[in-house]
């Protein structure tokens, strides 16, 4: 009803022009979103603004199917528009009716609605799909990983491809509502809050909602047979933990962490301000891999993460990103310091808060560990390239650059700037500039050079910069402060 309500005011303001449009004037969408990083990733001339994804999921055979309903709004006259999916579509419809489809490219589906889409007009795509994700590859690799009672779908920056079709790039945040059948007595987990859940005929079917707009690489789903907790915040927001029943050795220690994930939230909100979502909570299923992801709500867990005992400093990590990362996003993966500087930094602030190591003492250790001659310096974090995307440089060098700015600034500009940040872009996306200029608008101080320094260089800053930042002393080298073994372990890439 929505849409024919609005059809008749777009029809009149096509007809106040004085060219009349024709379907010659229509034009495909980009196949890309433009992010030089990725030239594939995400689409042009549309969106979306929500994705309903109704699914069913057998983990014996690995068969996913099901139906994306996604709604969005044509930001050009389209004659076709590409979607990002790597499964088989059996049908699509374009508001409500059949519209012709191809695949493209390594991950294109190419749509073609029956009539052209004026620029500014809301439309429904359905799609009608299923496969096996485990046996889809693109790029050369697998996304999503296949335990003993289930699968994960879980990685950065690419997984969306693998389980639903999208606009695959953080720029095109939407909200979801992701509603997945499993055989009863298996689990499907995903962000925000679990609506309801009910069994019929041998399937229970979970309805989960994430209600703030959330980037396709943060959209989670775990299925499989996992032992839930769940509790509320002193802000009544939901929490939902879920473990796989088979961690082994790691459960313990997998449950004396993520179970501190309101603990550490609250925490950060002394630090970051309000947490900008409607649920919390962690997952940790049965997966070989090594990498933990701030999936937004929910972030995921390797079970090695947790194989030296409890590592809080992983859920800080993650939970940091809520706000970096989840709430203000990258424009473009370039932007990625914006993120993982920050999230870096936090488990620097949680190591000062444990009395294991201040933040200038991390600084000063990172510092002094990488010679001149270090490859770490050749990585510019604030530019780092799509091979270099997650270089332990963008972590490391990106928290000694947030440092280098805490010493410039001092520390109440500096906890304002860390507070106001994810105010300024909440649920929107945001540049390596942008913040540069905000860090500038709040103190008052040029601090162009100084992030020159830390973030485009592609050297070791020298003796007399690092000295005026404040994050080198002359003369003694920095011991290893305590949280250093700990923080490191969880420098796990996003390893395909
Ligand atoms: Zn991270």
């Amino acid at each position: 009803m929505y849409r024919r309500l609005i059809a008749p005011g777009a029809l009149a303001a096509a007809l106040m022009l004085a060219i009349p449009a024709s379907a010659a004037d229509f034009t495909p969408g980009a196949s890309g979103i433009g992010d030089p990083y990725y030239p594939d990733y995400g689409n042009g001339g549309y969106d979306v603004s929500h994705y309903d994804l109704r699914l069913k999921y057998q983990p014996k055979t690995d068969v996913l199917e099901g139906t994306a309903t996604i709604l969005a709004t044509s930001t050009q006259d389209l004659s076709r528009f590409n979607l990002d999916f790597g499964l088989k579509a059996s049908e699509v419809l374009v508001n409500g009716k059949k519209a012709r489809f191809a695949t493209s490219g390594v991950e294109e589906l190419e749509v073609t609605p029956p009539t052209g889409l004026p620029k500014g007009s809301s439309f429904t795509v359905v799609v009608r799909y299923s496969g096996k994700p485990s046996d889809v590859k693109l790029y050369g690799f697998t996304s999503p990983q296949r335990t003993p009672d289930g699968a994960v779908f879980a990685n950065e920056p690419e997984s969306a491809a693998w389980w639903f079709p999208s606009n695959d790039h953080p720029r095109d945040k939407a909200t979801y509502d992701v509603s997945v059948a499993v055989p009863d007595g298996t689990q499907a987990i995903s962000n925000g809050v679990l609506q309801s859940q009910t069994s019929k005929l041998g399937w229970t079917r979970f309805n989960w909602r994430s209600n703030k707009p959330q980037a396709t690489y943060l959209a989670t789903l775990a299925v499989g047979k996992f032992d839930i907790t769940t509790d509320k915040t002193a802000d009544g927001l939901p929490v939902v933990n879920a473990y796989s029943k088979d961690l082994g050795d790691n459960y313990g220690a997998a449950r004396a962490s993520v179970e501190r994930t309101t603990e550490v939230a609250e925490w950060l909100e002394t630090k970051f301000g309000k947490y900008p979502f409607n649920a919390l909570g962690g997952y940790v299923p049965n997966v070989p891999s090594h990498f933990a992801l701030e999936t937004q709500t929910r972030p995921f867990y390797s079970p090695a993460q947790f194989a030296n005992g409890a590592n809080v400093s992983v859920i800080v990590h993650e939970l940091a990103h809520q706000w970096y990362g989840d709430s203000v996003s990258v424009d473009g993966w370039k932007d990625i310091w914006i993120n993982e500087g920050f999230a870096r930094y936090s488990q620097w602030l949680w190591s000062e808060k444990e009395g294991e190591g201040t933040a200038q003492e991390l600084a000063d250790y990172v510092y002094a560990q990488h010679p001149a001659d270090d490859a770490f310096w050749t990585v510019k974090p604030g530019d780092p390239g799509a091979e270099n995307q997650f270089d332990i440089a963008v972590y490391d060098r990106g928290a000694l650059a947030i440092q280098a700015l805490r010493n410039a600034v001092g520390e109440k500009k500096f906890s304002e700037i860390l507070k106001g940040w994810p105010q300024e872009h909440a649920y929107g996306n945001a540049k390596v500039g942008d913040f540069v200029q905000y860090a500038e608008k709040v103190s008052g101080k040029p601090l162009a050079g100084l992030f020159d320094t830390w973030l485009y260089q592609p050297s070791k800053p020298g003796t007399a910069a690092a000295q005026r930042d404040r994050v080198a002393h002359a003369g003694v080298a920095p011991a290893k402060p305590k949280s250093w073994k700990q923080i490191a372990a969880t420098n796990s890439v996003h390893d395909h």
